[in-house]
C-alpha cells in the first residue's frame, strides 16, 4: 500500500482503477491494435493536424523573425508529406498491427537514424526534424481523447499529467469516477470542472505521478487530498465507510430543496450555479440552483473540431434559457486565450499567456467572432432571463467598446426585423486588480458586476492558478489583499445600486460566506454540487450578532 498526498481538488471517495490518459508525456509504448483500419485513419488524420500547426507556426515565424529563418517550419512540412515517411508509418501498421503512436515514433527513429549516417551535413541535420515532426504527431494522437476513453472497461479513475480544459469538457462522466493528475491547482479548470461534474479529484501530485501504476487499484480522497495505492483490507473498509457517509449527508441535504437561502436574521442570498455545457441545466434543477451565476461560453468551443457557428451558439444559448425558464442566466462571452487555447483557431504564441490576449481582449481583437457571438445571445435572449457577462475587464474602453459592438449588433438584428429581449442585464467580471480599483467607474456603465476570485486571486497574489508548486498560502483567496479588493467592488456596487455576486470558487468555501455577505454581497454562483451545502450553511449565519471572525481583518 501506498499513500500519495496532493491537492484536494473536489470532495468524494472513489475507490477504482487507474487508468493513464495518454498526455502524461510517457514514452510511447509498444502495442497493438485488432483494428489497422482505425489506426491508419487516426495516424492520417494526426499527420494533417500537425501539418496545420505547422502552417501556422510558419506565418507566425514569417512576421516574427523573416522567411529565411521560418524555412525550418517548411522543411518539417516537406517531411510530414515525405511518401517514404509515411508509407513507413503505414507499412508498420498495416503489417505489425503496431497502434498508430508506436509505428510513428518508430519510423520516425529508423529515418532519423539512417539519414544521421548520411555523408550529406544538411541532411545529417533533418533527422533530428524526422524526430521532431514524430513527436508532433504522436501529440496530436494522444489528444485524442475520446479515442482513449473509448478504451475502458467499465468506471476509472483518470490519471493525466495535467488535464487540459479542452479535455477535461469531452470527459464521458459515466466512466470516470474521479481524476488525479500531476499539476494544478484548486482553482485550475480541471479542478472545477470536477467540482461541477461532482467527481472527487486529487490535483498536484507532480512527481509521484510516475509512482502511480496504470490498472492498478486505488482509493482517491477528495476530501484529503490523498491518493492510496493497492490499499489493503482495512483501508478499503473505512473508505468504503467514508464513501457511503458521504452519500448518506448528500441525501440529508436533499431535504433542503425547496429551502430559502435566507440567513437567520433574514438577508436574502440568490445562490446559482456555475455551468459549463447546456446539459448541465439538469444538474442546477436537480440541485435547486436558484439561476445561472455564469455560464462559461467558451466551452462551447472547446469541445468542437472547428468554431461554432452563430447557429450552434444560439441553440446552446436557447437550451440554456428555456430550460432555466424564468430564472436568470448570466452568459459570459467567450474568456478564450491563456489556457484555453483553440487547437483549430491557432493564436500567436504568448511570453506570458495568463496576461496576455484571453477573455474580452481577444474577443476586441476578433469582433467578427465576438459580434457573431452576440448575434446568438440576442436572438437566445427571447428564451429565457438573459444577463450577459463580460470576463477579463481592466479597463472602462474595453467595457465600452463591447457594448458599442452589442449595441451595433441589436441595431442590425432589428434591421433585419428579428426579435429579442431588451434591455438584457449587462454586467463585468471583477477579475483583475484594475477592475477591482476601477469599480467605481465601471459601476456606471454596467448593471452588475460578478467577482471572478480565481483569477482576482492569481492576478493580485502573482501565483499562477494552474501551478502545483504555487502553495495555497499565496493561492489563497482568503488573503486580505484579495478580500479587500472583493470588498471595494462590493462597495462600489452597492452605491451605485447595482448588485454584486461572487463566482470563483471561494463562493463556495463556507469560511468565507459571511465575510461576503457582510460585504454586501447579494449572490453567489457556485458548482451544482456545493448548492445545498451552501444553503444549509447560509441557514446557519446570523448578520446581526458579533460578526464571526472572517479569516483576516480586511
Ligand atoms: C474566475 O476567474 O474566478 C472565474 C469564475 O472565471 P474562470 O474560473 O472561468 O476563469
Ligand atoms: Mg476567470
Amino acid at each position: 500500500m501506498e499513500r500519495f498526498n496532493g491537492i484536494a481538488a473536489s470532495r468524494g471517495v472513489a475507490i477504482g482503477k487507474l487508468h493513464f490518459f495518454d498526455n502524461c508525456q510517457r514514452p510511447v509504448q509498444l502495442a497493438r491494435s485488432d483494428s489497422p483500419e482505425r489506426e491508419l485513419e487516426r495516424f492520417e488524420s494526426a499527420r494533417l493536424r500537425a501539418l496545420k500547426t505547422l502552417d501556422d507556426l510558419h506565418t507566425q515565424a514569417v512576421e516574427r523573425v523573416g522567411p529565411e529563418d521560418s524555412m525550418i517550419f517548411g522543411v518539417q512540412q516537406a517531411l510530414l508529406n515525405d511518401r517514404d515517411y509515411i508509407s513507413g508509418v503505414r507499412d508498420l501498421i498495416n503489417q505489425e498491427h503496431y497502434v498508430a503512436e508506436y509505428a510513428v515514433q518508430r519510423t520516425g527513429e529508423r529515418l532519423a537514424q539512417m539519414i544521421s549516417q548520411l555523408d550529406n551535413v544538411y541532411l545529417q541535420e533533418r533527422s533530428s526534424d524526422l524526430l521532431d515532426i514524430s513527436g508532433r504527431v504522436v501529440r496530436q494522437l494522444n489528444g485524442e481523447l475520446a479515442r482513449d476513453l473509448s478504451d475502458i472497461q467499465g468506471q476509472v479513475v483518470l490519471v493525466a499529467q495535467d488535464l487540459l480544459p479542452s479535455e477535461t469538457v469531452q470527459l464521458d462522466q459515466s466512466k470516470v469516477q474521479a481524476f488525479v493528475t500531476g499539476g494544478g491547482s484548486r482553482t485550475s479548470h480541471a479542478s472545477i470542472l470536477s467540482r461541477t461534474m461532482g467527481i472527487p479529484a486529487v490535483v498536484g501530485l507532480q512527481e509521484q505521478l510516475s509512482q502511480l501504476r496504470d490498472g492498478a487499484l486505488v482509493v482517491v480522497d477528495g476530501f484529503q487530498g490523498v491518493v492510496i495505492q493497492d490499499p489493503d483490507e482495512a483501508t478499503l473498509e473505512e473508505y468504503l465507510g467514508k464513501q457511503q457517509s458521504f452519500l448518506e449527508y448528500r441525501r440529508q441535504l436533499k431535504r433542503l430543496k425547496g429551502a430559502e437561502s435566507r440567513t437567520l436574521d433574514g438577508k436574502k442570498v440568490v445562490l446559482c450555479c456555475n455551468v459549463n455545457q447546456p446539459s448541465e441545466v439538469r444538474l442546477v434543477l436537480e440541485n435547486d440552483g436558484e439561476g445561472i451565476g455564469l455560464y462559461r461560453s467558451e466551452m462551447l468551443c472547446l469541445e468542437r473540431e472547428e468554431f461554432p457557428s452563430e447557429e450552434v451558439q444560439f441553440q446552446a444559448y436557447r437550451e440554456i434559457l428555456e430550460g432555466m425558464s424564468s430564472r436568470r442566466v448570466v452568459i459570459r462571452t467567450m474568456d478564450l486565450g491563456a489556457d484555453k487555447k483553440l487547437p483549430y483557431l491557432p493564436l500567436p504564441a504568448e511570453q506570458n499567456p495568463a496576461m496576455g490576449c484571453r477573455g474580452i481582449r481577444l474577443s476586441l481583437q476578433y469582433p467578427d467572432y465576438f459580434k457573431q457571438q452576440l448575434r446568438a445571445l440576442l436572438r437566445a435572449s427571447v428564451y429565457g432571463k438573459l444577463a450577459i457577462i463580460f470576463p477579463m475587464i481592466s479597463t472602462l474602453e474595453e467595457v465600452r467598446e463591447a457594448k458599442r459592438l452589442l449595441w451595433e449588433v441589436e441595431a442590425q438584428l432589428r434591421s433585419e426585423g428579428l426579435r429579442m429581449e431588451r434591455p438584457v442585464e449587462l454586467g463585468v467580471m471583477i477579475e483583475t486588480p484594475a477592475a477591482a480599483l476601477i469599480s467605481d467607474m465601471l459601476a456606471r456603465e454596467v448593471d452588475f458586476f460578478s467577482i471572478g476570485t480565481n483569477d482576482l486571486t492569481q492576478y493580485v497574489m502573482a501565483a499562477d492558478r494552474n501551478n502545483s508548486r504555487i502553495d495555497s498560502t499565496l493561492n489563497d483567496p482568503c488573503h486580505p489583499a484579495v478580500l479587500r479588493l472583493v470588498r471595494i467592488a462590493a462597495e462600489n456596487a452597492r452605491a451605485r445600486g447595482i448588485w454584486c455576486g461572487v463566482c470563483g470558487e471561494s463562493a463556495a468555501d463556507v469560511r468565507l460566506t459571511e465575510t461576503f455577505l457582510r460585504m454586501g454581497i447579494s449572490e453567489l454562483s457556485v458548482a451544482p454540487a456545493s448548492i445545498l451545502e451552501l444553503r444549509k450553511h447560509i441557514r446557519s449565519i446570523d448578520l446581526s450578532a458579533q460578526p464571526q471572525r472572517c479569516p483576516e481583518p480586511v
